[in-house]
């Protein structure tokens, strides 16, 4: 057998502060995570109508039997968050939750780190600009300390 590596060594993982949490996930599970993220103080969230081909437009394709066109595609939405470095595997697994059907399809996450994170209405950057009034972090600290 081939020695195969794994793709990401911890030492080539690229740290941040911030990531963004990208998720392709179908149309009609996307009103069901957006509430429970903001449940749980995830109130910043941008979404896309998107159209993607994966194992679902494959299997349609190969199917039919005939030439890739363009209808092959599937409508999705594509959910960007970005989050605090310790928010991360919380939102990843809530999506997870509230999104996985267990049928070809469910979607797609991927990860990315963030630079920085700049507030136009004021300049802030980088912690003070992602932070959000109610969010997550603040939900957090009003736990532990009360
Ligand atoms: P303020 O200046 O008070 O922060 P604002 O209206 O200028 O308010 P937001 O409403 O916080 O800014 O954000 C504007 C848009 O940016 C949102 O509608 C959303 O699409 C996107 N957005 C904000 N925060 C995030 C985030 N953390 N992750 C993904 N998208 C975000
Ligand atoms: N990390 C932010 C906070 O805790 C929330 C980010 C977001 O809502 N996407 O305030």
């Amino acid at each position: 057998f081939p020695i195969i590596r794994a793709q990401s060594s911890p030492d080539f993982v690229p740290d941040a502060n911030f990531y963004k949490i990208e998720a392709i996930l179908r149309p009609w599970r996307v009103q069901q995570v957006s509430s429970a993220l903001l449940k749980m103080g995830i109130r910043g969230v941008t979404v896309s109508d998107v159209r993607g081909f994966g194992a679902q437009g494959g299997l349609t394709e190969r199917q039919a039997g005939s030439e890739f066109s363009e209808d092959k595609f599937v409508a999705k939405v594509k959910m960007e968050i970005v989050v605090s470095k310790d928010q991360v595997e919380g939102v990843i697994a809530k999506i997870i939750e509230e999104a996985r059907t267990g049928e070809i399809g469910d979607g797609k996450i991927f990860l990315i780190p963030i630079s920085d994170v700049i507030r136009v209405r004021t300049g802030e950057r980088g912690e003070k600009a992602e932070r959000m009034v109610g969010g997550h972090a603040d939900m957090s600290s009003a736990l532990s300390t009360s």
